[in-house]
C-alpha cells in the first residue's frame, strides 16, 4: 500500500523511481511497452541546460519566458534552469555520457530562440536513447524497483478523496491478458504525451494522452491544453506512423518548401520563408497541403547524405532520395505544454496523485515550449516531486484507503477490432483538421459535435478508444474556451494580439 506506483518509463518515470528507491523507497515501476518504449528514447536535439561559459540560468530562464507567450510560471522556470545543471551533473555520475570536445568539455549546440549555445548532445542525434539507456541500467539494478513491462494502467481508484490504486491490464504473449487492482497510495502519472490524437505525428505508438485520461476520470484538475506544438516537417507517407522528422537544419543548410506545382511558397506567409518560426512554417506547410501537397526541395544540397546522415538513411528505408526526390512533408503534433495540473513539486490536485513529465503542467513552458527544455523539465520536476513523495511516506500513512473497485472484465482486445479502429482513424483526422494548427470556433464546435458522435459509436470494451476520444474532448474543448491565438493556440477568429502578461493563479490543492 505504501510502495508508489510510477506509470511510465521515460525520463521523468525513470528518474523518479531512481530517486526514490535511492532514498531507501522500494517503487513499482509499470509501463505499457517495454522499458525502452517512450518519446524519451526518441528525443534527437538535446537537452537544454545552462552550463556552458558564459550562460547562466537567468539567460536560460529568460529565453523560455520569452517563447511561452507571457504566461509561463517564473518560479517554476527559475526551478528548471537553476536546478537543471545539476539534474545533468548527477545523470552524468549515473553514466550518461555526452558528446564532448578534444578538451574533454562538454559540447554546446545552438537551437532557435536560445540566445547561448547551452544544447547538449548525446551520441550526436541520439541523447534520449543515452539517457534513457543509462537510467535503465541504473533502475534495472536496484532491487527495490520492481518493474512490470506490457503493464497498462486502465483506471485509477479514488476512496474518500484520496488515490488508492491503480488497476493494471498485463498483456501475456499469446495468452488472455491479467487485469488486477494493485493498492497504492501515491501514483505518480509519467505517461507522456498526446501526439497520437493527430493524423501526423512525431510521438511513438505509446503517447495516447491516457494519463490526461485517468487523471480526469478522477477529478483532477487539468490546464492548457490547448497549447499543443506542431513540427512543421515531418515526413509524411500514407501509412508511416510515427512520422519521422526533417529536422530544421534541412531547411537552414538551404532546401526549399515547395507546393505541389514545385513553387516555393512560404514567403507568402512570413518575409524569414522557410525559416520563419515554427508554428509560422507549420501553417504555411499546411496551406500547402489542403492545396495539394507540401514537398521539402533538397536537391540543391550536394552533400545531404554526408550533412544529415541519419535523415538520409531515413529517407533511404521509405524509398527516397532526396538527391534526386522531393520529400512529401506536413506539419505533425509534436509536444503538450499543458497537462495535468501540479504545483512545484508533482502534486495534482488530488491527494496521492503526481504528475511529472510531459503529462503535467508545471507551468515551466507557457503557451509555447523552448526547444529542448522538456527533457530537462522531466528530470528536474521528476526529482523535486520524488522526494516530496520521500518526505510523504515518512509521516503517517492516512486512514482506510483500499481500492474502491475489484479488477474489472480481461481486455477483449475491442480497440484492435475494425469499428474501434475506424473511430480513432476518424478522431485523428477532425483533431488534425478542426482542433489542429489553426481553430475556430465552428470548428471547434464541430469537432466537440462530431467527437460526441464518435463516443457514441464505441464498442464496449474499447477503453482505449474511450480513453483516447475523452482527451480529444477536452482538448478541444480547451481551445474553445480560450478565445484569443497565444504561442501553440492559433484561433483564426481572434488574431494574434499584444498580449500582456498574465500572472499564474494560485493553485488551491486541497
Ligand atoms: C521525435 C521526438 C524528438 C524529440 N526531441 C526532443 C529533444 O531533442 N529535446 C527535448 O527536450 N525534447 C524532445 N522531445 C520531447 C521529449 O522527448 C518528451 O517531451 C519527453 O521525453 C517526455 O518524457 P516523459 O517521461 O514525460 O514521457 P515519455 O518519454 O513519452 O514516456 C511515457 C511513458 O509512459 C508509458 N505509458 C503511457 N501510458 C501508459 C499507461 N496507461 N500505462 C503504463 N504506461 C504508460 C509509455 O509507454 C512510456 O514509457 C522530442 C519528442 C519526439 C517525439
Amino acid at each position: 500500500m505504501t510502495r508508489p506506483v510510477v506509470v511510465g518509463s521515460g525520463i521523468a518515470g525513470l528518474w523518479a523511481s531512481w530517486r526514490l528507491a535511492s532514498g531507501g523507497h522500494p517503487v513499482l515501476l509499470l509501463t505499457k511497452g517495454a522499458l525502452g518504449d517512450s518519446a524519451s528514447a526518441w528525443a534527437q536535439g538535446g537537452v537544454a541546460v545552462a552550463l556552458a561559459p558564459g550562460d547562466s540560468p537567468t539567460l536560460h530562464a529568460a529565453d523560455t519566458i520569452a517563447a511561452g507567450g507571457g504566461i509561463n510560471d517564473p518560479e517554476a522556470v527559475r526551478i528548471l534552469t537553476t536546478e537543471g545543471p545539476d539534474r545533468i551533473r548527477e545523470l552524468v555520475a549515473l553514466g550518461a555520457e555526452f558528446d564532448r570536445g578534444p578538451d574533454g568539455q562538454l559540447r554546446f549546440g545552438l537551437e532557435a530562440a536560445h540566445s547561448r549555445h547551452r544544447i547538449i548532445h548525446a551520441d550526436g542525434d541520439r541523447t534520449g536513447a543515452a539517457m534513457v539507456r543509462a537510467l535503465i541500467a541504473v533502475v534495472q539494478h536496484l532491487p527495490t524497483v520492481e518493474v512490470r513491462e506490457h503493464a497498462e494502467v486502465r483506471r485509477l481508484s479514488r476512496v474518500g478523496g484520496r488515490i488508492a490504486g491503480v488497476e493494471v491490464v498485463t498483456a501475456a504473449a499469446g495468452r488472455e491478458s491479467r487485469v488486477e487492482v494493485i493498492p497504492a497510495r501515491d501514483v505518480v502519472l509519467a505517461t507522456g504525451g498526446v501526439g497520437q490524437l493527430y493524423a501526423v505525428t512525431t510521438n511513438p505508438e505509446t503517447a495516447t494522452g491516457d494519463g490526461w485520461a485517468l487523471a480526469d476520470e478522477v477529478g483532477a484538475e487539468l490546464r492548457d491544453l490547448e497549447f499543443l506544438q506542431f513540427h512543421p516537417t515531418a515526413l509524411r507517407l500514407r501509412g508511416v506512423n510515427p512520422a519521422p522528422l526533417v529536422s530544421e537544419a534541412v531547411r537552414g543548410a538551404g532546401a526549399h518548401l515547395v507546393d505541389w506545382t514545385g513553387q516555393r511558397f512560404t514567403l507568402e506567409f512570413d518575409e524569414r520563408a522557410e525559416l520563419a518560426p515554427r508554428d509560422v512554417v507549420a501553417r504555411a506547410v499546411e496551406y500547402a497541403v489542403s492545396e495539394g501537397g507540401a514537398f521539402l526541395d533538397a536537391r540543391p544540397l550536394a552533400d545531404f547524405a554526408e550533412r544529415f546522415p541519419g535523415i538520409h538513411a531515413m529517407l533511404a528505408r521509405h524509398g527516397l532520395d532526396p538527391a534526386r526526390q522531393l520529400i512529401p512533408v506536413a506539419p505533425a503534433l509534436h509536444y503538450a505544454m499543458g497537462g495535468v495540473l501540479t504545483d512545484l513539486d508533482g502534486r495534482t490536485t488530488v491527494p496521492g496523485l503526481w504528475a511529472i513529465g510531459e503529462v503535467a503542467s508545471t507551468g515551466v513552458h507557457g503557451a509555447n515550449r523552448l526547444a529542448s527544455n522538456s527533457l530537462l523539465e522531466g528530470l528536474v520536476f521528476a526529482d523535486r516531486a520524488a522526494r516530496a513523495l520521500a518526505d510523504e511516506l515518512a509521516a503517517p500513512p492516512p486512514a482506510g484507503t483500499a481500492p474502491a473497485f475489484e479488477p474489472g472484465p480481461p481486455d477483449a482486445g475491442a480497440d484492435a477490432g475494425g469499428p474501434a479502429t475506424g473511430i480513432r482513424a476518424a478522431m485523428r483526422a477532425i483533431m488534425t483538421g478542426m482542433v489542429g494548427l489553426s481553430r475556430t470556433e465552428g470548428s471547434l464546435e464541430q469537432a466537440l459535435h462530431d467527437l460526441a458522435a464518435l463516443e457514441a459509436a464505441v464498442p464496449g470494451g474499447a477503453w482505449r478508444t474511450r480513453h483516447q476520444l475523452r482527451v480529444a474532448r477536452l482538448i478541444a474543448r480547451s481551445a474553445l474556451a480560450r478565445r484569443e491565438s497565444r504561442g501553440g493556440h492559433r484561433r483564426i477568429d481572434f488574431p494574434p494580439a499584444d498580449q500582456p502578461r498574465i500572472e499564474p493563479e494560485p493553485l488551491g490543492l486541497d
